[in-house]
């Protein structure tokens, strides 16, 4: 099959995530997308079990979202937010603000979920700095975490299962413990606190399911308890909703399901319905006010360039619309049902772990993937776009998706974990 002239000129001057170069697979070429479908240059179509990287989650190509993207594009794709703003961003913020449990209302944009929650991180030092409490400069967060790819992220991120074990000793030290889920756990999560808190000016936490770190799932009663012990210390609790945010999880937010506020948020992947790259950190009014001062060092001194980016407001507002005006938290639970039903025949599979599923999360654990590269392939060879990685296969459509269409994926999952 001859490949496109752009596809042969440009491969060799792409540097491509995650993957070692010397020996990744040639990436498909795709060339455009429509509801839960990935055609490729080639002609071949794939069901979509991953919505880019769990951001699209009203299938790609939403005629309203579209709509509303030309229409601001036509008007103002961008203008600087230095003392600016505009109607994108602010209508945005108030309904963020309405939407979010407690006094969650102060919304700072930025472009990636890795800055989202440098934004947190540098809040939540701040903090204490604008209050005078010296000392307590570190973060507490836990293993099977991923909170980003940047230098100040990665050391929150789970230091051995994670892809940052190399850069250890370069970035600044965090804490990194086990998430209290069972009596030694929660023990040792008690003394350390105990021995630690003094140093420690935040928990840092991805509510109900661990994502990137492996799809790991914990019980809400775990995060009710991170909100009481982190009050007890006077600690900030930062909830990392930017994989389990919109809806994933069953609920608009995974801290809904505990019925708790964090005291900072971060929000990304479908905040504009996997349209266009934004970010949030949402503070609560007693983290904003720390920042309120008569000294102008006491400011949050931070500015991404494209913040607030309006052409990325406008698809986040349009996203919210079709949360309103579409049953999209229905259909997760409907997704929920289907995952449980069509997965759970995996469990008896030779080298099956564990089947899990939460809201449109399905996941099917192995004891080991030898070549994950080479499982992808096996994928795609059944016409879907399925990404395993280190031990896991997991599906995390759009909320969109047609049953029939996840009824392809989970019996491929099946069929390629059959053979
Ligand atoms: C994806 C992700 C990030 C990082 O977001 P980027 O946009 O890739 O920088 C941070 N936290 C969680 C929970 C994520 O899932």
């Amino acid at each position: 099959m001859t490949s496109p002239d752009w596809y042969e000129d440009g491969l060799p001057h792409i540097w491509l995530p995650y993957s070692q170069m010397k020996t990744a697979p040639a990436p498909l070429a795709a060339r455009a997308t429509e509801g839960s479908r990935i055609t490729l240059e080639d002609g071949r179509s794939l069901v979509d079990g991953v919505a880019a990287w769990w951001t699209a989650c009203h299938g790609y190509n939403h005629p309203h979202i579209r709509a509303c993207a030309e229409a601001q594009l036509a008007r103002m794709p961008h203008v600087m937010f230095g003392g600016m703003v505009h109607e994108p961003a602010l209508r945005l913020s108030s309904r963020l603000a309405a939407l979010l449990p407690g006094d969650l209302e102060r919304v700072f944009y930025t472009d990636s979920g890795s800055v989202a929650v440098e934004v947190a991180m540098k809040m939540a030092i701040q903090y204490r700095l604008n209050r005078g409490e010296t000392g307590r400069t570190k973060l507490l967060a836990f293993r099977g975490g991923y909170h980003g790819d940047t230098l100040a992220t990665m050391a929150i991120c789970d230091p051995e299962e994670g892809m940052h074990h190399l850069f250890a000793g370069v970035m600044p030290a965090q804490h990194v413990i086990d998430l209290p889920q069972d009596e030694a756990t929660t023990t040792a999560f008690e003394a350390f606190l105990n021995a630690h808190a003094h140093e420690i000016t935040a928990i840092i936490v991805e509510p109900l399911v661990q994502g990137a770190g492996g799809m790991l799932f914990h019980a809400p009663a775990v995060l009710r308890h991170l909100r009481h012990a982190a009050d007890r210390h006077g600690l900030l609790l930062i909830l990392d909703e930017i994989f389990t945010g919109f809806g994933r999880t069953g609920s608009m937010f995974a801290c809904q399901r505990a019925g708790i506020v964090p005291d900072i948020i971060t929000l990304s992947k479908a905040l504009t319905g996997g349209t266009m790259a934004l970010a949030a950190t949402v503070a609560r009014r007693h983290v904003y006010e720390a920042f309120l001062s008569d000294n102008p060092e006491h400011a949050l001194m931070h500015g991404p360039t494209f913040m607030a980016n309006p052409l990325a407001c406008a698809c986040a507002n349009a996203s919210l619309d079709l949360f309103e005006q579409e049953p999209r938290l229905e259909q997760v639970a409907v997704i929920e049902t289907a995952l449980r039903e069509q997965l759970e025949p995996c469990r008896p599979l030779p080298g099956v772990k564990d089947v899990r599923v939460m809201g449109a999360i399905g996941v099917v654990e192995l004891d080991r993937i030898a070549d994950p590269a080479a499982l992808r392939t096996r994928f795609i060879a059944e016409n879907v776009w399925i990404r395993p990685f280190r031990n896991i296969v997991y599906l995390t459509p759009a909320f969109t998706i047609k049953p029939e269409q996840l009824q392809v994926l989970t019996q491929v999952v099946r069929t390629v974990l059959t053979v």
